[in-house]
């Protein structure tokens, strides 16, 4: 159950079956019984994307054989900035594969495989071309196997004449 907090004290109420009751001294409502609908939701602590950071941060440096630290303040905050927007690892990882692929061979361009190029305002239009191209790959692929195909059966259609 989430837990519940008191509009007038900030405080945790107690909660019984039928009603919740604040009981902090001086609190404008103390002591009176309130059912659990009036009662607001306590707000959820800030999460604080440990993991997931790291995680970003060592396939950054895996894929573009950079050496940024995850504890780093600034790479930090553009990260969390992405992650708070509900874009997931996988949208990092696009990203990144798309542009160090694109980037990295460039030694001018290279330098922009850092944090805050990848990770800051243009995030979602980076992701949009690497999802783009992605598509785009899978389909080439898909045309090549259909192609692959067509070839064997006509061997084997010319093998068994
Ligand atoms: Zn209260």
């Amino acid at each position: 159950m989430k837990d519940l907090e008191c509009p007038f004290c900030g405080n945790v109420p107690e909660s019984r079956p039928d009603f919740v009751v604040c009981q902090t001294d001086g609190c404008a409502i103390a002591g009176i019984q309130i059912s659990r609908e009036k009662w607001r939701v306590r707000p959820g602590p800030k999460r604080k994307w440990t993991d997931e950071i790291k995680s970003v941060v060592s396939y950054l440096n895996d894929a573009a054989g950079t050496s940024y630290r995850h504890g780093t303040a600034v790479t930090q905050r553009f990260i969390r900035a992405r992650l708070n927007e509900g874009f997931t690892l996988e949208d990092f990882e696009l990203v990144i594969d798309d542009k160090v692929m694109k980037w990295g061979k460039d030694e001018d361009m290279a330098d922009y495989l850092r944090p805050q190029t990848l990770f800051g305002g243009k995030f979602e239009s980076y992701l949009q071309v690497a999802k783009r191209e992605e598509a785009i790959d899978r389909a080439e692929a898909e045309i090549a196997r259909n192609k692959h195909r067509e070839i064997e059966e006509e061997r084997r259609w010319q093998q068994n004449r």
